[in-house]
């Protein structure tokens, strides 16, 4: 008697566990990604930056440290071992490697699905927030092809066919003869900096949205009005509407322009905007806990081949002596940083291509 209700409290104690799991699981099922992306921030200016606000502003350590891992990645594109942003975003964006110059690529008379496009067919809503073009080889490699990223037009008129939710960078130039053609389709168009600050002080709610900050690229950090965390966030309110999850590309895209030019402060000046980019990432992570968001943070590839060779000094300044070996790109592995709820295995090193996978299986519901 006592073993049959011992039994029965069993029996009864699964089933109510067991309802209570999958009813969290169906409340539960919403999967978001949030793929941050610092061109060309290699190892040395993460240490820079790093150096630079815990001894030189006494602001503590970034909020890198923030993340819950991290791991290395080969870079090398198809046809050399130095990479490009298109190859490298394409390698992150289809698993495929390319010539350097590329964005995506076509297959069988088809270009090959995309990370993005994936998250379409699932169902998820998609965004892109860059500080360069919109049609720059990062975010073009996310939904266009071009056998070159230099043909800004050709890849501005693939991005009505993405059916993206909101994307906001620069880029208007590019995209001003298709203006007419996007507002049939129900975006909301912003032409200007000015106008996007505007709308997020006044709180409008779009459906769908483009926003131009730029009629080309948007200025350099001090210049810009907005600081990234700021459109992140707006473009999140868009994004979160989406109960089956939301897969947000953003780049801070212009680490990598003062690398090619060999400008320390101007590339510190882009890291603390992306540094404070994360700050609000967590936080927004935190608040949302009953939401599955993966943080991927990595670089395409190094830039400038910087090294921190002042060994006479005590603490870093902006006076700190430093060498850069070329104004282009480099071939050094890349730090990827992630944050997870659950848990998510990532080798100690990958190539670019493994992070579609990666991607891939969390976007898949
Ligand atoms: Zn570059």
């Amino acid at each position: 008697m006592r073993i049959k209700i011992i039994l029965l409290i069993t029996i009864v104690f699964s089933v109510v566990s067991l309802f209570l799991l999958s009813s969290s699981k169906e409340e539960n099922h919403s999967k978001s990604v949030i793929l941050i992306i610092g061109d060309g921030m290699g190892l040395p200016i993460i240490s820079a930056y790093e150096y630079y606000k815990s001894e030189y502003q006494k602001n503590g350590f970034s909020n890198f440290e923030k993340f819950d891992g991290s791991f290395l990645v080969r870079t090398r594109s198809q046809d050399y071992v130095i990479t490009d942003s298109a190859a490298a975003a394409t390698a992150f964006a289809t698993g495929k490697k390319v010539p350097n110059y590329q964005v995506g690529l076509i297959e069988n008379g088809k270009r090959v699905p995309t990370i993005m496009d994936i998250a379409k067919e699932e169902g998820k809503s998609t965004g892109i927030v860059v500080e360069c073009s919109l049609t720059h080889a990062t975010p073009a490699a996310f939904y266009a092809f071009s056998k070159s990223r230099k043909d800004d037009q050709f890849i501005a008129q693939q991005l009505i066919y993405s059916n993206i939710d909101v994307a906001i960078g620069g880029g208007l130039k590019y995209f001003e003869p298709l203006l007419s053609n996007l507002q049939k389709q129900n975006y909301t168009i912003i032409k200007s900096e000015d106008e996007l600050y505007q709308a997020i002080i006044n709180k409008k709610n779009y459906e769908r949205l483009i926003a131009f900050t730029a009629s080309i690229h948007p200025p350099k950090y001090k210049e810009r009005k907005i600081k990234l965390d700021r459109k992140v966030e707006y473009a999140l309110k868009i994004l979160e509407k989406n109960k089956n999850g939301f897969f947000l590309m953003v780049e801070a895209s212009q680490i990598d322009w003062f690398a090619h030019d060999n400008k320390l402060m101007d590339e510190i000046d882009e890291m603390e905007d992306l540094d404070r980019l994360l700050s609000f990432i967590f936080n927004y992570k935190n608040s949302k806990k009953e939401n599955d968001i993966l943080v991927l943070l990595l670089a395409d590839h190094d830039c400038g081949g910087l090294t921190l060779v002042d060994y006479k000094a005590p603490y870093f300044t902006p006076e700190f002596k430093v060498n850069y070996s070329t104004t282009y790109h480099t071939a050094e592995h890349i730090v990827g940083f992630y944050s997870y709820n659950s848990l998510l295995k990532i080798k100690p090193i990958i190539d670019n291509t493994e992070i579609f996978q990666i991607l891939c299986n969390y976007v898949k519901r």
